[in-house]
């Protein structure tokens, strides 16, 4: 008997009946931009054999004008078909189903060539689109209904038609960017007519055995968005146009209110779906922030909706819905929404990966097995490099003994999963202690380790991490003055006043930390709405509260300060770090650029400005907090390779300057495949 009876269910879609509740999201990975087929198909197949009952793809584009970014991949010769179908092949192979997505971005397309229905520039787009006449929108339709045509002859089991998210089709549906007077704007009617005609068009063109997934958006979060009548009104039309499935799209791409990052509630755009159960009869899809199988199956056994979608979670683990119901459940890594090695890389144009699995998108690279000779290897530091390490070498056979000063494993990440907002570290670090025990890897914690303690091993792996940096600052050595370290570990008391020296990733999060009491919006969603301002679509249109977010007033006064003359947190995530600045906004923390710091004392921080020291000035402060960066933590490294013992010295202890747990674990994993 499984421990998820619902979300393993069979799904009947009338000609096809998929054998669970679980499809695999869409996610641009900049796979099919390489090229490299074999590639691709390893990808999603991968992914089919690990039990996804269908699989969508990365957007395509249905013609140059419509693509995401010029060049961007889609079905527009027969080599292309050609080309697909080594992918659609390698999934049915697996045992598996895949759909391709169509994705016309219209005014969010970057480059000059982009079409909308009205000539309105987007925010997010340095392009502003030419405004499409009837001519042109037919084009765009038979453009649209020549992709899935040209999909089911490259071999996919269906389409999804991208209406979500403020790209092409949901450009037309509200006034927000849609002001034409002619039959494509004005009524809602009007307005919802391409949508409806490219799900009508597409349905006749492919047949009936044909899977046709639309993607609706059920809450804008932008001004003069849909209302949810409106949104239950298009649902049921796109019913009637032949769809066999609705899919959820939660905000668009501009909207100021975060949709999939970490600090968004888990299933905590579920409730916009919910509303729209009932209303329509083909399944409806819920997603975001989807990563365990207890909270899918959750979501179906209430009838929230008919299925899930998880897009990253499998990139973190390509064997979920196998593992869930293998009774292997602990054994997922999860996807812990950090966006760092996916979306992140995405909007820098890298290839995606996955921070807790570098394997994802470079699958092949870590092909190794297992080792030829079973080696003894000591790895010291069980931060994410060392654990690493770890769990890979033992995997391949090695005996592994992984040691720690501190008396649990996690290193840094201990830290992190204090933040709120980073509940999902807490599952992360749980995960790598699970999978420590599951490969027999011995610990060895509470203990220093010096060199004398590492004799008899084949190879020794330092991973000690970092020490924070010494600033340097007059004062720093007096009673009010902590590190990171002490508040984040060691709960030193804070004042009510508080300066933090540094404006890196640990300088923000610590504020976030001190900003905060009580329960954790990300853990209480009701809460976290409230914070971010979004209401019900069903009595405000587009979802936006009408007062805006209403932020629990902050626990401390903060203000968070950098040397640099630049905007604090420009170096942060490229999709989170407006967050986390708007964030530390609604709770009042002032931001300083360009300061000198001169001393502390008991009155706080004095700071002066520019390379005159002008302008001394008084940051009254109970408390100062020190996160001015972090050096290499080598002395383990140095006395061994003194007594010149080799060693891999990886994660903080090799480089700390732009340390983050992505470049930990990627090393870490890659050592391992060498030992
Ligand atoms: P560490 O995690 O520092 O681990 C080193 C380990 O070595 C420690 O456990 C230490 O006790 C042990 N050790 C040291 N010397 C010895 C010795 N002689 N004997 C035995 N044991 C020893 N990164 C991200 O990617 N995303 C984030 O969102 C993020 N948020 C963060 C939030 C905070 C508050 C902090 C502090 C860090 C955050 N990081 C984040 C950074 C991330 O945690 C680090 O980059 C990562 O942990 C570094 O990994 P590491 O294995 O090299 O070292
Ligand atoms: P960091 O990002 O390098 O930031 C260090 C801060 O300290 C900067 O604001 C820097 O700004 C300041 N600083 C540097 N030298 C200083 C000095 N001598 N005196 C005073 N201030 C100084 O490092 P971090 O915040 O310690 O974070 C460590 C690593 O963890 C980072 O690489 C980060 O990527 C990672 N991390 C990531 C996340 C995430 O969400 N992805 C979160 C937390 C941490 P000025 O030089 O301008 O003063
Ligand atoms: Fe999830 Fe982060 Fe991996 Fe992206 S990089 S899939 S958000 S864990």
């Amino acid at each position: 008997m499984t421990e998820y009876p619902h979300l393993l269910s069979p799904l009947d879609l009338g000609h096809v009946t998929l054998p669970n509740r679980v499809l695999m999201g869409s996610m641009h990975t900049g796979l099919e931009e390489t090229k490299d087929w074999p590639r691709v198909a390893r990808f999603y197949a991968e992914r089919a054999k690990g039990g996804a009952a269908l699989i969508v793809t990365g957007g395509m584009a249905p013609n140059r004008e419509g693509g995401v970014f010029p060049g961007a991949a889609g079905l527009f010769t027969a080599q292309d078909i050609a080309d697909h179908r080594v992918v659609t092949d390698a999934v049915h192979a697996a045992g598996g189903r895949i759909a391709m997505q169509i994705l016309h971005a219209g005014r969010y397309a970057y480059g000059p060539e982009c079409v909308a229905p009205s000539a309105i520039r987007s925010p997010i787009s340095p392009f502003s689109p030419k405004e499409l006449d009837e001519e042109g929108i037919e084009k765009q339709i038979s453009d649209m209904v020549t992709a899935a045509v040209r999909a089911r002859e490259a071999g996919y089991d269906g389409v999804e038609v991208m209406g979500s998210e403020g790209y092409f089709l949901n450009q037309f549906l509200v006034t927000h960017t849609n002001k034409r007077t002619d039959r494509w704007g004005g009524s809602y009617e009007n307005r919802m007519r391409l949508p409806v005609e490219v799900v009508r068009r597409v349905r006749a063109a492919v047949g009936d055995d044909f899977i046709v997934i639309y993607r609706l958006s059920m809450i804008d979060l932008v001004p003069d968005g849909s209302t949810f009548d409106e949104v239950v009104e298009l649902a049921q039309r796109i019913e009637r146009a032949g769809a066999s499935i609705l899919n959820t799209g939660i905000g668009w791409h501009e909207a100021r209110i975060p949709t999939i990052a970490t600090s968004v509630p888990r299933r905590g755009w579920a409730w916009v779906t919910e509303k729209l159960m009932g209303k329509v009869g083909i399944p409806v899809i819920t997603s975001n922030r989807i990563n365990t199988p207890e909270v899918g199956e959750e979501i179906i056994a209430t009838g929230v909706a008919d299925m899930v979608s998880m897009a990253r979670p499998f990139l973190a683990d390509p064997d979920f819905v196998a593992k869930a119901a293998s009774g292997r459940a602990r054994e997922i890594a999860p996807c812990i929404a950090c966006n760092q090695a996916c979306l992140d890389h995405t909007f820098s144009g890298k290839l995606t990966s996955c921070l807790v699995n570098p394997r994802a998108c470079d699958e092949a690279s870590f092909d190794a097995g297992p080792a030829d000779t079973r080696k003894r290897i000591a790895v010291v530091g069980a931060g994410p490099a060392g654990m690493a390490t770890a769990i890979e070498a033992a995997g391949r056979g090695h005996a592994v003994t992984l040691f720690d000063k501190a008396d649990r494993v996690g290193g840094q990440l201990n830290m992190a999963r204090v933040i709120p907002g980073k509940e999902e570290f807490h599952g992360l670090v749980d995960w790598f202690a699970h999978m420590l025990a599951q490969r027999g890897v011995e610990l060895a914690l509470g203990r220093a380790v010096g060199p004398d303690d590492l004799d008899g091993f084949d190879a020794v792996v330092v991973a000690t991490g970092v020490v924070p940096r010494d600033p340097g600052i007059p004062g720093q050595d007096g009673p009010n003055v902590l590190s990171y370290i002490d508040v984040l570990r060691g709960g030193a008391e804070v004042g009510p006043r508080v300066a933090v020296v540094g404006a890196g990733g640990i300088g923000f999060d610590v504020a976030e930390y001190l900003a905060h009491e009580g329960v954790s919006p990300a853990e209480d969603t009701a809460l976290w709405q409230r914070e971010w301002g979004v209401a019900d679509p069903a009595t405000h249109r587009g979802g936006l509260a009408p007062e805006g977010p209403q932020p629990v007033p902050p626990a401390r006064q903060i203000t968070l300060l950098q040397r640099k003359a630049e905007k604090l947190g420009r170096r942060l995530g490229k999709t989170t770090g407006w967050i986390h600045r708007a964030s530390l906004q609604m709770k009042g923390v002032e931001m300083i650029g360009g300061v000198n710091y001169e001393r502390i004392d008991a009155e706080g921080l004095h700071v002066s400005f520019g390379e005159a020291r002008e302008r001394p000035t008084l940051i009254a402060a109970d408390t100062v907090v020190l996160c001015a960066g972090q050096e290499p933590e080598r002395s383990l490294a140095d006395a061994l390779a003194g007594r010149g013992v080799p060693v891999h010295v990886i994660g903080g202890a090799d480089v700390a300057a732009e340390l983050d747990a992505k470049r930990a674990i990627d090393q870490g994993m890659r050592l391992a495949l060498t030992l």
